[in-house]
């Protein structure tokens, strides 16, 4: 989930993040940043296909890469005036994911939220994808049913050299509305008893990926934060970004100095998630003040926003 859904009105939410941008006071990070190549040659078409919250499917070379996928979108009331409770039960519907996941062959989990998780071990099992995540995640996806045997555990600095593709891990932290995170902790040694709640769903430690797979650089991170020393001199073709972060010191201006200006940036988890897939993303009020940050912080850079399940194939 994201720091936004502790925060109790859209109002408050949209006005706090325009504040955050507006008051980072990092003057000339774009002279900072050092440009990727001005044009990219593909050697393959590279497809990302939006599947709602941080969910993308991601396609090249005969290959598929799934990140965080969850396609049941039960009701939560995160982005309620409540927040969500967290005794709502987790649910994984295969009638809600099957029309839109079909083969893959890997799955990244960024961090172990029910926004994030929940759909996984019905995805790995029905696809026999390869699963990377923590140790945390690994054992609430045993704990929650899978039977897949393909989970590969890492810590983040892992590097992983595949037919067409490699997949980088790096280190990373999860936002933190007002400093506290949420759902927190860690599901060490033997997998927890099975997971009900939301609550039960802990962030497991959180994870970035770097993807390259036809020439492409693709870079995501599972919530409105980093950290920037673990990923500092990277240089992403495209950034698949989050609005928020206002509990992040100027989450926007320093993310594009440590990784400098992408050719693409494309907004992930902008979306209202109690919101059906199936319509328009309603816009959970993040989204204006992020297009306006990256576009200070990385003027060189094209905004591309996608809609439910819409693809964006990169040139
Ligand atoms: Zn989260």
């Amino acid at each position: 989930m994201s720091d936004s859904a502790f925060l109790t009105r859209r109002r408050m939410l949209a006005a706090s993040a325009a504040g955050a941008v507006a008051a980072t006071g990092v003057p000339a990070v774009a002279s900072a940043a050092v440009h990727a190549e001005p044009s990219l040659s593909p050697e393959t078409d590279v497809t990302l296909r939006w599947l709602g919250n941080n969910s993308w499917e991601i396609t090249g070379a005969g290959k598929t890469i799934l990140i965080d996928p969850w396609l049941t979108r039960f009701w939560t009331g995160t982005y309620t005036p409540e927040g969500a409770s967290p005794d709502i039960e987790i649910e994984s519907d295969p009638r809600l994911i099957d029309p839109y996941i079909g083969t893959a062959d890997h799955i990244l989990v960024t961090h172990g939220h029910y926004d994030h998780l929940t759909d996984v071990p019905y995805i790995a099992d029905k696809t026999g994808a390869m699963v990377i995540g923590s140790e945390s995640h690994l054992n609430m996806i045993k704990a929650l049913g899978a039977r897949t045997d393909k989970l590969s555990l890492v810590r983040g600095g892992e590097a992983f050299q595949h037919e067409g593709y490699t997949i980088e891990v790096f280190r990373s932290s999860h936002s933190a509305g007002g400093g506290k995170l949420p759902f927190p902790g860690t599901r060490p040694g033997k997998p927890p008893k099975r997971p009900k709640t939301i609550a039960d769903l802990v962030e497991g430690d959180s994870l970035a990926y770097l993807i390259t797979i036809g020439g492409v650089r693709i870079m995501n991170f599972g919530s409105s934060n980093y950290i920037a020393r673990e990923i500092e001199g990277l240089r992403p073709d495209v950034i698949l970004i989050q609005p928020g972060g206002t509990s992040t010191p100027s989450y926007v201006p320093r993310l594009f100095k440590a990784l400098g200006e992408p050719r693409y940036v494309i907004p992930t988890h902008w979306d209202d998630f109690d919101e059906p897939l199936t319509e328009e993303a309603v816009d959970w009020g993040g989204l204006a003040a992020l297009q306006e940050a990256v576009a200070q912080a990385s003027p060189r850079s094209e905004w591309v926003k996608i809609d439910h399940l819409e693809r964006f194939t990169v040139r």
